[in-house]
């Protein structure tokens, strides 16, 4: 499998400087190239070396995946949180465009406030996968999460996370004020892009009993 890696370079020392990888170079401040997973050993850049001044942030492209059917999985996760008697709430995490775990909200039915499921995941991916598999995965969420699973997420390294409803939108279904996005608290570490299939997203909260 080809992987697109994105290396975004933050200048700390001037004017800027090639980075290179093997057999390609750029000298753009932004720079991408094409690996083989089996060129790719541990860490975050395989095979990619960034001249001392520079630190890189390298993401995965994660554009080939099938984002509807990842997203649907997760709504879907949300409606049997409701069936149990829970909030409507699911996410799925997802590499190589595969479905490797999935969890939904049970806060209600086990009496525990920690129990979310992005942070049910954040949990299980520390668990179970390496700190390169974390940033080739991407979580799929029913809606955006909330400040204590973005600081799991946060802490586990996933590479993305989409949603279908916004933290500002939920708050149009429970009241109060809009908490910190996903995207402050996860910014330089993960991409968090949504809202994505927000109709079928806002269904689930219109439906619910708020
Ligand atoms: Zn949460």
């Amino acid at each position: 499998m080809i992987a697109r890696v994105v290396i975004n370079r933050f200048d700390r020392a001037g004017g800027p400087q090639p980075v290179r990888s093997r057999g390609w170079t750029s000298t753009g401040s932004i720079a991408r190239v094409d690996l083989n997973w089996s060129d790719c050993t541990g860490g975050l850049a395989p095979g990619i070396s960034v001249p001392g001044p520079y630190a890189a942030r390298v993401s995965y492209s994660f554009d080939t995946f099938d984002h509807e059917e990842h997203m649907s999985r997760a709504i879907d996760l949300a409606r049997t949180a409701v069936k149990r008697g829970d909030r409507p709430f699911g996410s799925v995490l997802v590499r190589d465009d595969t479905v490797v775990t999935e969890a939904s909200n049970r806060v209600v039915t086990e009496d525990d406030l920690r129990r979310h499921p992005e942070l049910d995941l954040a949990a299980e991916a520390n668990r179970a996968f390496t700190p390169d598999e974390r940033a080739r995965t991407v979580m799929y969420t029913s809606t955006e999460p909330c400040p204590m699973c973005s600081g799991g997420i946060r802490s586990t390294g996933l590479g993305r996370v989409v949603y279908s409803v916004g933290a500002d939108e939920l708050r149009e279904f429970t009241g109060g004020e809009t908490p910190a996005r996903a995207a402050q608290i996860l910014d330089g570490v993960t991409d968090v892009t949504g809202p994505f299939l927000n109709d079928e997203g806002r269904a689930v909260h219109e439906r619910f009993d708020w």
